[in-house]
């Protein structure tokens, strides 16, 4: 049995764990956890983009995604913005790479362009997406730690930026199929610098046992540097990439991230003779899922990496490479929520004479796999109505068939919570639809975009004919 957080129940009764208030007023919204056009009306129905959730249920159905389109463009435009302002005297700007990963659709590239933003894509599935979108190959980055060749082709015949090189195989075929289409690769060497972070600490070895990238102390890194440039008429060496890991609250692991890379950068500008135009940070940056996370905003963060990215250069003596980050979650996770509908309300005996209500809602592990997958957090609220009732400690579960179909572990809610009323998730725009399944044969639930009181299907609700069209 695993312990819980909260360690041994309370005198009067088990409360949730450590990080979890019991809300003084249970209809409140806090505020970091929401996208910024999200308020209860006086009314008390929760409204988006001036939208009301109980107006978008009904024409909509639930479960659904709902994005608020100017939040997501903000925290777009946001991190461009203070991205370009604060390392303009070091490199003269940043590229920001939008990871697609976290969520992609035609729409969101657009956006991604529209806000001045490059887009990360891992597969030939997520560049189809960003060639539709009109998106153009030199705001195009590919990643990816077993590119088919026919992923490489569609990356260099689109023009892409950058391709990331995971692997010596790779180092050939990226080669190969430049050769073939006589055109020269712009490539980053992807280094494991034996950093791993996760939310308020990171761990710092000399090896990683992972499969991404390439050993920087087990002299790879180097060697695969070595190769590239031994193929100037295919490749083209641009710089060296790291990504330490997601949910980053602070610096420090960038810290020593960036140490060991410009320590890399170093080395082969002196020894290979080949100084490197760029350097890539990575992604990573941390969101409150909860009220137990504090997220640094950008600015903060920006100014702290100049910092060490300047003191770095200057201790080894080298140019500051122009610097791109890659968000993700940080630009997609807070602008969206998951609006679901309540089946059922049962009220569980918990030990020591607690009891939690368990609120079965019209999704689940199927639409947000994170809290089964990285046993992850999430907050909710009552969205079509305020309550005056006491609050209580609730779990927000699916309706799949395994009992770890749990949407919010802990929460609470109020006490007269029923069949009929809607629950609204924060949090769910990144890894939640671009993870989603059709677990238990259940069509995924649409994207919904709400801008200045309208709101509109940017990706639409699978059917059962969706499903069985699959079915030969
Ligand atoms: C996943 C990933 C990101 C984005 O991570 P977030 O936590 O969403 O910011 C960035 N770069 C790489 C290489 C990744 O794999």
């Amino acid at each position: 049995m695993r312990a819980h957080e909260a360690g041994a129940l309370h005198a009067e009764g088990y409360r949730g764990p450590a990080w979890l208030q019991t809300p003084a007023d249970v209809n409140a919204l806090v505020p970091s956890l929401w996208a910024q056009s999200v308020e209860r009306g006086d009314d008390g129905v929760l409204s988006v983009g001036g939208v009301g959730v109980a107006d978008i249920a009904r024409e909509f159905g639930t479960p659904a995604y709902v994005v608020d389109e100017a939040d997501f463009r903000s925290r777009a435009r946001s991190f461009k913005q203070t991205y370009d302002e604060v390392f303009a005297d070091l490199c003269s700007g940043a590229d920001v790479f939008y990871a697609g990963k976290a969520f992609l659709c035609t729409e969101v590239a657009r956006w991604i362009h529209q806000e001045g933003l490059h887009l990360d894509v891992c597969t030939g599935g997520e560049l189809a997406v960003a060639i539709r979108a009109g998106v153009p190959g030199e705001r195009i980055g590919m990643h990816g730690n077993n590119k088919s060749v026919a992923e490489i082709r569609a990356a260099l015949e689109h023009g892409v930026s950058r391709i990331v090189i995971d692997s010596f195989d790779e180092i050939e075929r990226v080669s190969a199929v430049a050769a073939e289409l006589g055109v020269v690769a712009p490539v980053l060497i992807r280094v494991t610098v034996g950093v791993e972070a996760h939310t308020h600490e990171f761990i710092a070895t000399a090896h990683e046992d992972q499969k991404f990238g390439l050993s920087l102390s087990g002299g790879h890194a180097f060697e695969a540097a070595r190769l590239v440039l031994e193929r100037p008429g295919t490749l083209r060496l641009l710089g060296l990439h790291t990504h330490i890991g997601s949910q980053i609250f602070d610096t420090a692991g960038f810290e020593v991230s960036a140490h060991r890379a410009l320590g890399l950068h170093t080395r082969i500008a002196k020894e290979l003779g080949h100084a490197m135009p760029e350097l890539d940070l990575g992604g990573g940056f941390g969101i409150a899922y909860t009220t137990e996370h504090d997220p640094l905003p950008p600015r903060q963060l920006a100014l702290q990496m100049a910092a060490i990215v300047e003191r770095e250069c200057r201790a080894d003596g080298v140019p500051v490479p122009r610097i791109s980050i890659e968000p993700g979650r940080a630009i997609a996770g807070p602008s969206t929520f998951t609006l679901y509908e309540v089946g059922t309300v049962k009220p569980v005996d918990l030990d020591g004479g607690a009891s939690r209500a368990y609120v079965s809602v019209d999704g689940g592990m199927s639409d947000n796999v994170r809290t089964a997958l990285y046993d992850a957090n999430y907050s909710c609220t009552l969205a079509n109505r305020a309550s005056d009732a006491e609050p209580v400690l609730a779990r927000v579960v699916g309706r799949h068939c395994e009992s770890g179909d749990i949407v919010v572990k802990d929460e609470f809610l109020p006490s007269d919570i029923t069949a009929g009323d809607l629950i609204a998730v924060p949090g769910t725009g990144a890894y939640c639809r671009a993870l989603s399944s059709q677990y238990n044969h259940t069509p995924r639930p649409p994207v919904l975009a709400v801008r200045d009181g309208v709101a509109r299907v940017i990706v639409r609700r699978e059917t059962i004919d969706d499903l069985l069209a699959l079915d030969v």
